[in-house]
């Protein structure tokens, strides 16, 4: 192992797993012996290495979660809902050293220890409160309730942008519902989810709950939801492998969740707040890289305020300082190649269709940049409702400016594009606050605010083609369950 950083002393060494995966409590290569190394995308350091499983590895771990299924299923909710405390308790100290794996993995400046834990104690929170219902009866001598059992053995599979917080969620929300789980991080991001399944099995969680197979996705991934005995599959990532992972699903008649990504309007009326709205709208587009699913990647605008807002986000993109993930910086470089060509590819359709380039735009020149997939926070005006930028998700750190003349073009604009996932407005007014949350169609919506920040407990997913399913609230937890009905009598009724 390699970890070629300045951070490296605080990358704990023990939680590095270099060529192993987990299967049933075990760390254990690919029957392949292959295996897949994890760069770090802004210097191309080799972190570690991973096994290159495929679908013969995802039955070794199907098969090692239907042993440890019972048992999990039968413990008591507390006692399951107990160990997953644990488990954030250990993700919590161990915190410092988990940012820094997933800023290396991701190519991200630090976050700071990660809010992940209080996510995970929500979650934990949850296992003994899955609840069924009393049902009324047509007579006093039968009962009638539902029980929310697990599914059995379940699957997931995340993406690499933010590997975490994307694995504790779902393997939580699973497991509290005593589920057992078979999960494919992403090649590009597998380090983290590695670690925190590290942590879970010293937490106490038993062998075989929780299985991490790696690999590709056209392999290990594609394994998941084709086989035949994972009872439901969580997917997060493009909606292009959301589709295919459906499909494969439709065969087995498997149910699961999709969150597809989005194209997240910030609607900015001429009452607005700029001094508070410009930040969190410049912060929101370049967090990450832009790589972040509920990203605001479009501004609707009142004309009013237009040249204003243009300006005043010009500035606070400019300030955006770029580089290396170990530099005092707010914004790392993309992930790998293929989302650098896309991110630059998107750039050039956007001069192409005739938007205006107001900054950004190229990729920064100099030494630190050399071997990294950097490109600038590019912010475009002049853009049109039509156009590719406008519509389609860049997952980079563009941002796009459509003016609009009043509050009816504004939601039409906002919701006119495929997906549904996060909405912003800003306005000082509560009439039309009112107004835009009952309008906009998206999971979550913020008024002077974005992506649900302060509150606990949110509920994330999208409506349209972002995808269904909830997760991080409490119904994540009941979607990771079905419902039985139970009607019980002494005999039959007669006539039946
Ligand atoms: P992706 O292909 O959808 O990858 C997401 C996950 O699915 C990864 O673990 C990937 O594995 C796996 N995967 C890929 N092909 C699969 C298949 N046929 N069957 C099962 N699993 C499969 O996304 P990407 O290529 O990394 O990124 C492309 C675009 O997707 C981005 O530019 C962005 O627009 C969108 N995206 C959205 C989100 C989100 O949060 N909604 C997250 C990431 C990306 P490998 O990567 O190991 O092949
Ligand atoms: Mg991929």
């Amino acid at each position: 192992m390699t970890i070629t950083t300045e951070l490296q002393d605080v990358v704990a060494e023990s939680l590095v797993v270099d060529g192993a995966q987990l299967i049933d409590g075990e760390w254990v290569p690919s029957h392949t012996g292959r295996t897949i190394d994890v760069i770090n995308p802004a210097n191309r350091a080799l972190i570690a290495r991973v096994p290159e499983s495929d679908a013969e590895d995802v039955e070794h771990a199907v098969q090692a979660a239907e042993r440890a299924f019972p048992a999990w299923r039968d413990l008591n909710a507390t006692a399951r809902g107990a160990l997953i405390f644990r488990w954030a308790d250990l993700i919590e100290q161990n915190g410092a050293a988990i940012d820094s794996l997933e800023s290396q993995e991701v190519g991200r400046p630090s976050w700071g220890p990660p809010p992940m834990a209080a996510q995970l104690r929500f979650i934990a929170g949850q296992a003994d409160k899955v609840q069924g219902v009393s049902l009324p009866t047509y007579s006093p001598d039968t009962v009638g309730y539902t029980l929310r059992e697990p599914y059995g053995v379940v699957g997931a599979v995340i993406p690499w942008n933010a590997p975490g917080p994307m694995f504790a969620t779902e393997v939580g929300s699973a497991i509290a519902a005593g589920n057992t789980i078979v999960l494919k991080p992403a090649e590009d991001a597998p380090l983290t989810p590695l670690a925190l399944a590290k942590l879970a099995l010293d937490a106490g969680i038993p062998a075989g709950v929780v299985n991490v197979v790696t690999g590709y996705g056209a392999e290990a991934g594609a394994a998941i939801p084709a086989h035949p005995r994972i009872r439901r599959v969580g997917f997060t990532g493009s909606p292009q492998t959301g589709r295919s992972i459906m499909e494969a699903c439709a065969k087995n008649l498997t149910p699961l969740h999709l969150e597809l990504g989005g194209k997240s309007p910030q609607v900015i009326f001429d009452d607005a707040d700029l001094d508070t709205a410009i930040p969190a709208i410049a912060a929101g587009i370049t967090l990450n890289t832009g790589q972040i699913c509920a990203a605001g990647s479009r501004v609707v605008v009142d004309r009013r305020v237009h040249a204003e807002v243009v300006d005043r986000l010009a500035a606070a993109m400019q300030k955006v300082t770029v580089g290396p993930w170990h530099q005092q910086v707010n914004m790392g470089p993309l992930i790998n190649a293929r989302q650098h060509e896309r991110v630059c590819g998107y750039i050039d359709i956007g001069r192409e269709q005739g938007a205006t380039i107001v900054t950004g735009g190229g990729r920064p020149a100099g030494a630190d940049f050399a071997d990294g997939w950097f490109v600038e926070p590019t912010l475009f005006d002049g853009v049109t409702p039509d156009m590719r930028i406008a519509q389609e998700e860049i997952f980079g750190p563009v941002l796009s400016v459509i003016p609009v003349d009043d509050e009816a073009q504004a939601i039409e604009v906002a919701n006119g594009v495929d997906y549904g996932l996060v909405a912003s407005v800003w306005t000082q007014s509560v009439g039309r606050a009112v107004r835009m949350t009952r309008a906009l169609q998206a999971g979550q919506v913020g008024v002077n605010n974005a992506l649900g920040a302060g509150v606990i407990g949110a509920p994330f997913g999208g409506y349209k083609n972002s995808g269904f399913g909830r997760t991080m609230g409490a119904d994540s937890v009941l979607d990771w369950t079905q419902v039985k009905t139970v009607s019980m009598r002494e005999a039959p009724l007669p006539r039946f």
